[in-house]
């Protein structure tokens, strides 16, 4: 029996793998974060271990226009050659690293290595970008670091509200609805969404027995909405002014900028009646400790987050935290809840374009000579600052001519994918690190078959900053290796002036000697550490600590301790309504299905639950439209159509539509979505665009 945990999201539920005919079965263990529940994607996950399609041998593109299978060392040989071209022609930037939020730290860490190292370029960014990047930006710059949840999840259940932006854990996340449940039979959930998803449903009084409050707010109009929460909390005498005055700067000014979006204007533009913004008010100034309440909690999701101004909207959040004098206090706080299984610890250790591990900045002096001491290379030799995801994929064909795709499937999870395959179909190499042939690794020159999560040893870190152990529970099938065998392989014929670890174990104490003295401070952890504690330990941990589960208790990690109160302005949608496109789509995820689906595509169970792409849309807009249930529907921007089956339901405003983004082909929500991006964060605005709906027969 093997403890390990989910592959998917960021909850990282805990569970056993059990050697079983097929593999291994999974069954729940009790965990902090699931309690024993695992959700169908957690239960059916061994099933993708032996997916038929599943690949065994390294493949590389031949005369004949297919993937044909070759030996390790031709295909390492052949991308060494081609990569050695490719920046002998063009520079060493015209190679770039594509990671993902799912990979261990170990390759995370190795993958950021590999780029600055080896490569030498400076063009690395990952799919994270394209999920919580907004409230990294925004928790650096209120709080001085970016974790998650900044206390552990346990936290929420003893809160008399929370207060939920733009996030639908029922669906994407659902053992976490247990720690929601005393909160709700108190009446005290609030969330903000467009639609009556399975999370705003847990708000019905029927549902909670006491009734939370549902605030169906436009699309793009979160920041407003938050602004006239805090707008209220001023006006009605509501702020903690003692912590705000001891612990906080710029409460002035975002006092200020609050004034003007009275209850009456908010409601105009968010369509939030104002009483209810009242309640929901008071329902949270209520429950802080300073008022003698049990606590409150903010929570924003990619609701709140995939905007252009994404970064300011969660800092409203933080703000409203901070007015109600909520962070650092019992059973209160900020938090995002981030969404990939390893995305916290995916955006700590080198994957983005502006950072090294640790959190350090790649521009700081300090951080550069800090890591390549520990690296065994001259400073000097490191790259400066890349771009964020949206704007690398944007140089593919260009200055970009080959790519490294690590864990991400970016033709299907980008946004205005059409344009993205347009521009990978002009490189000169395409290389996917992949164990099944998603969409991305049937256009690649070369695909290099890796293990998957039940294969291999690592760490990941969970959404509340919570480190812990992956296990290995069997060996992988054909000839699939690790990404740290295989980028240790070609660092090598590449002539790296550093030597790459291969053990899992090595390189962890290799990232935490690199992360120490860093925001992300993982030098008090090693394998054999997390292996003597079942429940994980929490960063920062330094060199001789037991971790910290939670942050911020009595100091914030600026300089001068202090929070950091940024007033903010909302924006409009980057693509906004127009007479032709007088309907707003939103995107999201089902139960069943896990971002691009790649994964979860292949499972049948989770493709009975959930077999294809479909268009919610609104009874009346139905009617306009002369839609009925079932009916193909084409959805179209400027960037392209996609068709798929109509839901109505009175669950959407009439003015918007929602689709899941989990499939390719006809029905590929990506190709309508924008890629205008947040200018603070580089968040892509997935979350609104405008969209024409039309009969398909009559598009
Ligand atoms: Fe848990 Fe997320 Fe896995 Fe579901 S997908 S079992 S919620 S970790």
């Amino acid at each position: 029996m093997t403890r390990t945990h989910c592959p998917y999201c960021a909850l990282q539920c805990g569970m056993t793998l059990t050697p079983s005919e097929e593999g291994v079965s999974v069954t729940p263990r009790d965990f902090p974060t699931n309690r024993g529940g695992l959700c169908q994607k957690g239960w059916t996950s061994a099933d993708v271990l032996r997916a038929p399609d599943r690949i065994t041998r390294p493949l590389v593109r031949g005369e004949s226009g297919d993937l044909e299978p070759v030996s390790w060392d031709e295909a390492l040989a052949y991308v060494a050659a081609r990569v050695r071209a490719i920046q002998a022609a063009h520079g060493h930037d015209a190679v770039a690293v594509f990671g993902g939020g799912g990979l261990t730290n170990e390759k995370a860490y190795q993958l950021g290595k590999f780029a600055r190292v080896a490569l030498r370029t400076r063009h690395i960014d990952y799919n994270g970008r394209f999920c919580m990047s907004s409230a990294a930006a925004a928790g650096n710059r209120a709080f001085g670091v970016d974790r998650g949840l900044p206390f552990p999840l346990a936290d929420v259940a003893g809160a008399d509200a929370v207060l939920l932006v733009g996030s639908n854990v029922a669906d994407t996340m659902p053992p976490l609805v247990q720690h929601l449940g005393p909160v709700r039979a108190k009446g005290g959930l609030v969330v903000v969404d467009p639609r009556h998803s399975a999370t705003a449903a847990l708000t019905d009084a029927e549902s909670t027995g006491a009734g939370g409050l549902h605030l169906r707010a436009l699309p793009g109009t979160d920041q407003v909405l938050l602004l006239g929460l805090l707008h209220l909390v001023v006006a009605d005498g509501l702020a903690d002014e003692e912590y705000l005055a001891a612990r906080t700067t710029g409460w002035d000014d975002v006092r200020r900028s609050v004034a003007l979006w009275w209850p009456d204007r908010v409601a105009r533009v968010t369509g939030v009646p104002e009483a209810l913004l009242r309640r929901a008010a008071h329902l949270l100034a209520d429950a802080s400790p300073a008022r003698g309440g049990a606590g409150a909690v903010v929570l924003t999701g990619r609701g709140a987050e995939q905007h252009t101004d994404g970064t300011d909207t969660v800092t409203a959040a933080i703000n409203l935290a901070l007015a109600l004098g909520l962070p650092g206090r019992r059973s209160s706080g900020y938090g995002c809840l981030t969404g990939q299984g390893n995305g916290q610890g995916g955006r700590e250790h080198g994957q983005k374009s502006d950072q090294l591990p640790g959190y350090r900045m790649i521009d700081d002096p300090e951080a550069r000579a800090h890591v390549a001491g520990v690296w065994g290379v001259d400073p000097d030799l490191l790259p400066g600052k890349g771009v964020p995801a949206v704007e690398l994929l944007g140089k593919l064909g260009g200055e970009v001519r080959g790519l490294f795709v690590h864990g991400a499937n970016v033709l299907v999870s980008a946004p205005d994918a059409l344009a993205v395959r347009r521009r990978i179909s002009e490189l000169d190499l395409l290389v996917v690190c992949d164990f099944v042939p998603g969409e991305t690794a049937q256009l690649a020159d070369v695909v290099l078959p890796v293990t998957q999560w039940a294969e291999e040893e690592g760490t990941m870190t969970n959404l509340e900053g919570r480190v812990l152990r992956r296990r290995k529970a069997l060996d992988p099938p054909g000839e699939a290796r690790s990404e740290l065998d295989i980028l240790a392989d070609l660092a090598r014929l590449l002539d790296s002036p550093a030597a790459f670890e291969t053990d899992p174990a090595t390189v962890f104490d290799e990232l935490a000697r690199a992360s120490a003295g860093g925001r992300a401070d993982y030098s008090g952890l090693s394998h054999a550490r997390l292996d003597a504690v079942e429940e994980g330990l929490f960063w920062p941990c330094p060199a001789g600590s037991d971790g910290t589960p939670r942050m911020f208790t009595e100091r914030f990690a600026h300089p001068d301790g202090r929070a950091r109160m940024v007033a903010t302005t909302p924006g409009a949608p980057a693509d906004d309504l127009q007479p032709d496109r007088p309907v707003y789509l939103i995107t999201g995820r089902v139960l069943a299905h896990y971002q691009s689906g790649a994964q979860t595509r292949r499972v049948a169970a989770l493709n009975r639950a959930s077999a294809e792409p479909f268009v919610e849309l609104h009874p009346q807009l139905a009617r306009r439209l002369a839609v009925d249930d079932g009916d193909d529907v084409a959805v179209t921007s400027p960037r392209g159509t996609a068709v798929a089956r109509a839901r109505i339901t009175t669950g959407i405003r009439p003015d918007t539509v929602f689709m899941p983004f989990h499939w390719p082909g006809a029905g590929m929500a990506n190709a309508v979505t924008n890629d205008a991006t947040d200018p603070i964060s580089g968040m892509p605005e997935f979350k609104v665009c405008a969209v024409s709906v039309a009969r398909a027969d009559l598009a």
